[in-house]
């Protein structure tokens, strides 16, 4: 079967012809129906510090995946041949501190598909059974493979209330995108999106956003505070991980209000935390992966309820991967929302 695999240590991937694997004890073998790119797809295929010293090629790429189960592995007895399955991507432990406070999300033993083992590129993937979540049979493939990430959105704008309640959303990548489709689905108003790249402002709009600002070409803060009559935001989420955009949506927000941080910073950043955040009494949360599995079950509803507008988020469908390149080439120009393959042709 053709899969997109990282075979040496340097820029870029390769597609090359695999033996279809045998699921192990307590793993199944899916065929793959769809799949996308994640931001850390594209850093393993740029090879960026990161990748260098957490990636061992050859490894197959992917994470985000729906599929169907074709063959069940030793000891599996929670799934069966013919479900229609999602896969949770980070593997935890059961056993540490954190798991057995019921904090999966954030298991200090956690491994990911895709990144410390073979990934779901490919015509067919195994997924760890304790890993799968069932979708219904009638939800499309490339909404269903789009639930992990739709994970991290739901808990960044979930942390807290966002019905009626003003929210400045920093970062319109895909990921942002999610994050104004469930803003905007749980009630939120106004969704204001500061973002440079015209086209993702376009996008942005398109997903439901009811303001959208250049921040290099006008102050966001200024802009937030002409939007809601001075008051600032109720909620900030921050899904840029820009240092610059942390400290705008920090100003932008409400003395009381909520923030959410999932952006991750390319280094230590500064923050006049006294004014920004401990005066004004804020709010904040980190987010991390998804809550196991309290998440996984709000997204599967949001979908199911045909409240969240993803059509304009998935901006680019490929039939096979034989055009990857162009696609993870589109995604690192930041030409492009969610990229989905569906791998067999
Ligand atoms: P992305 O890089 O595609 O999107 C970031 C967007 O922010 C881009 O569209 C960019 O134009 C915009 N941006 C840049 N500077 C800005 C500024 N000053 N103000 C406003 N917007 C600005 O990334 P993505 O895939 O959408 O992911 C978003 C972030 O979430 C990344 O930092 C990623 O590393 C992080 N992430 C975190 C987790 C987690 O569990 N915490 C999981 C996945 C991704
Ligand atoms: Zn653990």
């Amino acid at each position: 079967m053709p899969a997109i695999m990282k075979t040496k240590p340097a820029y870029g991937a390769e597609l090359v012809e695999v033996d279809v694997p045998k699921p192990g004890p307590g793993e199944v073998l899916i065929k793959v129906l769809a799949t996308s790119i994640c931001g850390t797809d594209l850093h393993i295929y740029e090879w960026n510090e990161w990748a260098q010293s957490r990636i061992k090629p050859p490894q197959i790429m992917g994470h985000e995946v729906a599929g169907e189960v074709i063959e069940v592995g030793p000891g599996v007895d929670t799934l069966e041949v013919g479900d229609y399955i999602s896969a949770e991507t980070h593997i935890v432990c059961g056993k540490c501190y954190a798991c057995r406070h019921n904090r999966y999300h954030v298991c200090q033993n956690t491994k990911i598909f895709g990144v410390d083992m073979d990934g779901v590129f490919a015509e067919y993937a195994i997924v760890p059974a304790q890993n799968a979540w069932k979708n219904p049979k009638d939800m499309p493939p490339e909404y269903a493979a789009l639930q992990e990430p739709l994970g991290n959105a739901v808990d960044t704008v979930l942390a807290g209330p966002i019905a009626g309640r003003s929210t400045l959303i920093t970062g319109a990548g895909p990921l942002g995108l999610l994050g104004i489709a469930v803003a905007k689905a749980s009630g939120a108003y106004p969704v204001i999106v500061s973002e440079p790249s015209e086209f993702r402002r376009e996008l942005a709009k398109k997903v439901g956003a009811d303001y959208v600002i250049n921040p290099f070409e006008e102050d966001p803060v200024k802009a937030v505070m002409d939007i809601t009559d001075g008051a600032g935001v109720e909620v900030f989420l921050e899904f840029s991980g820009a240092p610059k955009a942390l400290e705008q949506g920090l100003a932008a927000t409400t003395p009381g209000g909520r923030v959410s941080l999932l952006g991750l910073f390319p280094r230590d950043v500064t923050v006049d935390f006294n004014n920004l955040i401990i005066f004004k009494a804020l709010e904040v949360h980190g987010i991390t992966g998804r809550h196991l599995w309290e998440t996984w079950y709000t997204v599967s509803s949001l979908i199911q309820s045909g409240r969240l507008n993803l059509d304009p988020v998935i901006t680019h469908k490929y039939k096979g991967f034989d055009d990857f390149e162009e696609a993870f080439e589109l995604m690192k120009a930041g030409k492009t929302g969610k990229v989905v393959f569906f791998p067999h042709k």
